[in-house]
């Protein structure tokens, strides 16, 4: 399942009818980020300047990060100069990023701290058509003893508890062997049931009571709440550590890591009940892969935001996550054949590109996470097309389920991954971009 969709968002509408605190003074004076943000730096995308032609930038803005047209509103564009704002009037620069006037004066991009990727062209030897490159696992969700918390658990009567982070990992080991055997160097985000985090919820106070109660702040607020409150409290210091200390730790993992690819694996569900019966299984599983993008006006009001959008865009990752996404779609519609997602109602994500299996979306960890990251959502654990296989657990060979014989579901999620990988640095042409 997703990660960090709303981002306190949903803590906010939820304590919309809280009287007693909604209109206080504001916290502070300072720049609107996301949770648990940090501060940008703008001064680092200083090494962007002038790599991009006003025609690559607009096209990358109206066809993949910004397609509704929100980022123009925080911005104006006039000859080769985009001039960034923190809000829609305008009232408060926050970036000036210079655009080269044609293709030939444009600069390469330097080698910096904050670089983007490179992309070392697959090796040519057709037994090792890996060797060379750097891929990083990201199996999804902690697990575990936290697998609750993170509503990535449900277990139907007696049947064998179906644990999210669990299957993602069996996905993910599988993945590993064949990219190795294929000749990439593989590296992790996680191998264990644990956080990556050493923050734990209960650290993460201070910035609960900001998210829930945006207006408010430690001084305003009451000492104690009411026991349904301080649930309410106890319950977002919980996400914030799941959905977002988490996956910045995983990040600054990844930072160090510097993989020329990101894999995050993950398996998908339908929303049911919390006691879950047989009979609430879904008919058919979905599939999808996710490559970055698709800001919305709301989530382009932070300015850790703005600055993650643009580190993205001007670092042109949006090229391989695309190959790459469409190359496993392929492996994902020829080796299970379930229906593409159909989010045409939804707007957080976007169709992009040829496959219908592939979408744009603003995931925390596909923002900040660097380098090219591909998300991939793995057939529906609730769906009656999977769940059988799904607590059939992982096996050699095959076995029989509902009268048929089935390869183990993490074997052939390993092979789609490595295969969808293997395709795209075979047929990859784009050119090395130095650290
Ligand atoms: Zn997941």
């Amino acid at each position: 399942m997703e990660i960090g969709t709303m981002e306190g968002i949903g803590g906010r509408l939820a304590v919309a009818g809280i009287v007693m605190i909604a209109c206080l003074s504001p916290l502070s004076s300072r720049a609107e980020l996301s949770p648990l943000a940090p501060e940008p730096d703008w001064s680092a995308l200083d090494a962007f300047q002038e790599t991009m032609t006003r025609e690559e930038f607009v096209h990358w803005v109206n066809t993949l990060f910004s397609p509704d047209g929100s980022f123009w509103k925080f911005t104006i564009i006039n000859g080769n100069e985009v001039t960034l704002f923190a809000d829609k009037e305008h009232s408060r620069l926050l970036y000036r990023l210079r655009l080269a006037p044609d293709v030939d004066s444009q600069l390469p991009l330097r080698a910096t701290s904050v670089s983007g990727w490179r992309l070392a062209k697959g090796g040519t030897s057709s037994t090792k058509p890996l060797r060379g490159l750097v891929i990083c696992l990201d199996p999804g969700h902690i697990g575990g003893r936290w697998a609750k918390m993170e509503e990535r658990f449900f277990q139907i009567g007696s049947d064998p508890p179906v644990i999210e982070a669990s299957l993602n990992m069996l996905a993910a080991r599988h993945a590993a062997k064949l990219l190795e055997s294929a000749g990439a160097t593989v590296v992790w985000t996680k191998r264990l049931f644990e956080p990556v985090t050493t923050v734990r919820p209960s650290d993460l106070r201070e910035e609960a009571l900001v998210s829930l109660f945006p207006s408010g702040g430690p001084s305003v607020l009451p000492a104690s709440f009411s026991p349904e409150l301080e649930r309410r409290i106890v319950r977002e210091e919980e996400r914030l550590f799941y959905r977002n200390a988490e996956i910045r730790a995983r990040a600054e993992v990844v930072a160090k890591l510097n993989p020329d690819l990101t894999l995050c694996i993950h398996f998908n569900a339908d929303k049911w009940s919390s006691h879950p019966t047989r009979a609430e299984l879904i008919p058919q599983s979905r599939l999808v892969a996710f490559v970055h993008g698709n800001y919305s006006e709301e989530e382009l009001r932070y300015d850790d935001q703005k600055w993650d959008f643009l580190f993205k865009l001007l670092s042109r990752t949006g090229i391989p996550e695309a190959d790459v996404a469409e190359s496993i779609a392929k492996q994902m519609e020829a080796t299970w054949n379930f229906p593409p997602e159909n989010y045409s109602n939804w707007a957080a994500a976007r169709r992009v590109g040829p496959s219908p299996y592939v979408f744009a979306r603003n995931l925390l960890a596909n923002r900040i996470y660097r380098g090219p990251v591909v998300f991939i959502e793995g057939p529906y654990m609730n769906a009656q097309d999977t769940y059988d296989r799904i607590i059939a657990g992982d096996y050699e060979g095959t076995r029989i389920i509902g009268g048929r014989p089935y390869r183990s579901l993490f074997a052939e999620y390993g092979e789609i991954l490595a295969r969808g990988v293997t395709a795209w640095a075979a047929g990859s042409t784009s050119t090395v971009v130095s650290h």
